[in-house]
């Protein structure tokens, strides 16, 4: 697929993606490092996150230096670029678009000049009261609070760059704590100016964000495993409704709103690298354990589970250690072809999820096998995989599923497909089963996955599985990726009450 620069994409099944999600983010505040390097190692660890474009800005205390473009974080940067951005302080950003599209200047960090200087944030997770920020957006410029060149905002995270660049007779820091509470959605921020690094999260805490510790200062990322990485130790997670600053005073922490968590299900079940912990649970541990549930609640004479690879291997795990029925690697994982720029001839892309996954046919042959998988969004690559296995000898193809049927689209962050696309949708596990090819299908209940994270139920977000969404929504024409590239005209009417 051609991306919007001409260039060419690293998806080589954009028709078959599975859940995106809004991206990854990562600061760092540690004078005498290379805080560029830390911030590309922390992105490389978030790439799962977001792979359609990828940027850090780093401070020497008078300066920030932005490098952004298209791409996964290794086709970004370089040994030369990575030189070129010194300082003591730096942000991150990997981005999978949810609202703005997947162009140049979406990418993040996003960078502003303010009265006392510039500005720079990054950001995951999704906005739902975008056309209000517009309008204050639009306010603050008619009353002469932003300085420089209107560039238009064309994402939630734009917007929220150009209020906090917006207050100029104040500090950022007073700035984000008048801001901050005024913005509704996902959203775990990292920003800095010349000489603070900030971190941010939503009163929901919906998408993770963690504080972790290193020798000469400290790093805050969207996941443990990118503290693991920089050789960070892990001290908390960002409160959900707490806003960090860090600098050569210390860490300093304030609330900004009242915690109300309801963290994201889809994270434990799919979204989150498998060593990755989150509110202090693993999500290995998770995964494997709604594995143990998904064998009680469905269970099946069978003589082999296999997992989907990557994402579907812990749960297939608990299955098979739940059933008693042996674990086996039936299919092999082709694990850079979503990591090339070269695209596969129309010829080549008929073979589709070959392309993807091999299977081992002395492992399948004759087998009635228990194929275990995450999550079913379209169906498409479910159904193909289904065919493959036959092909290559299976006697029966059983599919279970760790996360429950997905009904509803996401608002948060996570990008699944419209309501209209989703297999689940109107239809019932049984036609689904035959719409697959599979002999049999059963998916998790929410109960049983939820308590497989033993987070309390009142602290999860699961509206994509039953449609409670714990941040009440606007109404539908003030949602959707594209709401802030409409004309300016129609998005102004669009943001009156
Ligand atoms: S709707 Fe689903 S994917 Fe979105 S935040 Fe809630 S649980 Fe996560």
């Amino acid at each position: 697929m051609t991306r919007p620069d001409g260039r060419l994409s690293h998806e080589t099944f954009p028709d078959e993606k599975g859940p995106q999600d809004a991206c990854g983010v990562f600061g760092v505040w540690a004078p005498g490092e290379e805080v560029a390097k830390l911030a590309y190692f922390g992105l490389y660890a978030l790439q799962h996150r977001g792979q359609e474009s990828a940027g850090i800005a780093v401070s020497n205390g008078t300066q920030i230096l932005v490098y952004k473009d298209m791409g996964l974080v290794s086709q970004v940067f370089d040994e030369a670029t990575l030189g070129s951005l010194q300082g003591h302080l730096a942000i991150g950003h990997t981005r999978y678009s949810t609202t703005g599209s997947s162009v140049w200047e979406n990418a993040q960090p996003t960078f502003r000049a303010t009265g006392r200087g510039a500005l720079a944030l990054g950001h995951n997770g999704n906005l739902i009261n975008s056309a209000e920020l517009a309008r204050l957006v639009s306010e603050a410029r008619a009353n002469g609070e932003l300085i420089g060149k209107d560039r238009g905002a064309t994402s939630d995270s734009d917007l929220m760059t150009e209020l906090l660049a917006s207050q100029t007779g104040r500090s950022i820091e007073e700035a984000a704590a008048e801001m901050l509470p005024r913005i509704r959605g996902a959203f775990s921020l990292v920003f800095m100016d010349e000489s603070t690094l900030y971190a941010a999260r939503d009163p929901q805490g919906i998408r993770p964000l963690v504080l972790g510790r290193l020798e000469r200062g400290y790093v805050v990322a969207s996941e443990t495993a990118a503290l693991d990485i920089v050789g960070a130790s892990f001290v908390r997670e960002v409160e959900p409704g707490e806003l960090l600053a860090i600098d050569e005073n210390g860490l300093r922490s304030r609330r900004f709103a009242v915690a109300d968590p309801k963290g994201c299900v889809f994270e434990y079940v799919y979204m989150a690298r498998p060593d990755t912990a989150i509110a202090g649970r693993s999500v290995n541990a998770s995964r494997v354990e709604m594995g143990r549930r998904l064998a009680r609640e469905h269970p099946v004479e069978a003589d082999l589970v296999i997992p989907t690879p990557e994402s579907g291997t812990p749960a297939a795990i608990g299955y098979a250690e739940q059933s008693g029925i042996p674990y086996g690697q039936g299919l092999v994982k082709n694990a850079y072809v979503g990591r090339t720029f070269i695209q596969p001839s129309q010829t080549i892309r008929q073979l589709g999820i070959r392309l993807k996954l091999n299977p081992l046919r002395e492992v399948i042959e004759g087998k009635r096998l228990v194929v275990v998988d995450d999550s079913i969004v379209r169906g498409n690559t479910q159904r193909a995989l289904v065919r493959m296995l036959r092909e290559a000898g299976a006697r029966e193809v059983h599919v279970r599923i760790s996360s429950p049927p997905v009904k509803w689209p996401c608002f948060y962050g996570i990008d699944f497909a419209t309501r209209a696309e989703l297999i689940a949708n109107g239809l019932s596990t049984e036609e689904i089963a035959a719409s697959l090819g599979a002999d049999s299908l059963g998916y998790i209940s929410i109960e049983g996955m939820v308590e497989a994270t033993t987070i309390p139920a009142d602290r999860l977000c699961r509206a994509c599985f039953d449609g409670v969404y714990p941040v009440e929504l606007p109404n539908p024409q003030q949602l959707g990726k594209h709401l802030l590239e409409v004309p300016a005209a129609a998005a102004s009417a669009l943001a009156r009450p």
